[in-house]
């Protein structure tokens, strides 16, 4: 029987990035999403199973596992920015953001950790390059994914010694609804690009080969780690500085 494997937030971008290469990896995928509609569609044209799930919601995190039964692989992908200064953060837009993208990942890991153990399966939590390199006018979503690096550490602690491999990927940008979503003048992306060392900007499938890697044997000595897929954007700040003093960014 196939090693079932939970990615968060695929009914789109990154995530069904990842459902599909986990398909093609052999894995009985589930397409789990807050838009259980979508998440049904994607999960058709995937060949995967789909189940509606808010995993920032208790009832509905334990509901998804009652549903979904034991996996092998978990992959914290959802996650949500909600643009602003921090200035002027609400409550509401923190909770938000955090209740996504931290709690989440504490409420699927808690629910799914024994069923992992069983397995000696592993975890895999979506941060961002902006956990290392803050992004101004992201409200809290950059001290959200710091938070996430945090806890891809605790939990290898926790569960390394039972057997389950918890690793974080770190993307920088990547082309998704989540990025295209938001007005984009084309001069500015040019100019962006040109300080990307690999001079794309990445694809969902950039990251989903990272996710294939980390959850394969070939890495089964790595835990703890975040792995930043980014075409090097954030490996310094010169690049920029030099483009600033010649007018272009
Ligand atoms: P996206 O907005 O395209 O897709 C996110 C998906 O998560 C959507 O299908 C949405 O319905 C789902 N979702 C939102 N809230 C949910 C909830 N409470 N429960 C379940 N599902 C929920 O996002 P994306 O660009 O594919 O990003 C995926 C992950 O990668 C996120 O964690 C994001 O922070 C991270 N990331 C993205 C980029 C990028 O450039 N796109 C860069 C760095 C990190």
């Amino acid at each position: 029987m196939a090693a079932a494997a939970l990615v968060t937030g695929a009914a789109q971008g990154i995530g069904r990035a990842i459902a599909a290469r986990l398909v093609a990896d052999g894995y009985d995928v589930v397409v789990a999403d807050l838009d259980g509609d979508r998440a049904a569609t994607t999960a058709l044209e995937l060949g995967a199973r789909s189940v509606q799930l808010d995993v920032s919601d208790v009832a509905s995190v334990r509901a998804c596992a009652a549903d979904v039964g034991p996996i092998s692989l978990l992959v914290n992908n959802a996650g949500i920015v909600r643009g602003g200064t921090l200035g002027a953060l609400s409550v509401q837009d923190y909770r938000q953001v955090m209740d996504v993208n931290v709690l989440g990942i504490l409420l699927m890991t808690q629910a799914f950790t024994e069923s992992l153990v069983g397995t000696s399966g592993s975890v895999i939590n979506l941060s961002s390059i902006s956990a290392q390199v803050n992004v101004p006018g992201t409200g809290i979503y950059s001290a959200s994914k710091a938070a996430v690096t945090s806890l891809t550490q605790g939990f290898a602690l926790e569960l390394g010694p039972r057997g389950v491999r918890v690793n974080a990927v770190a993307p920088g940008r990547i082309a998704t609804e989540l990025l295209t979503s938001r007005p984009t003048d084309p001069a500015r992306e040019a100019r962006t690009v040109g300080l990307i060392p690999v001079r794309r900007v990445g694809q969902p499938e950039d990251i989903a080969d990272v996710v294939s890697f980390l959850a394969s044997p070939a890495a089964r000595y790595v835990a703890g780690q975040v792995l930043v897929v980014d075409g090097g954007l954030a490996i310094g700040t010169m690049p920029f500085f030099m483009a600033a003093q010649a007018g272009g960014a």
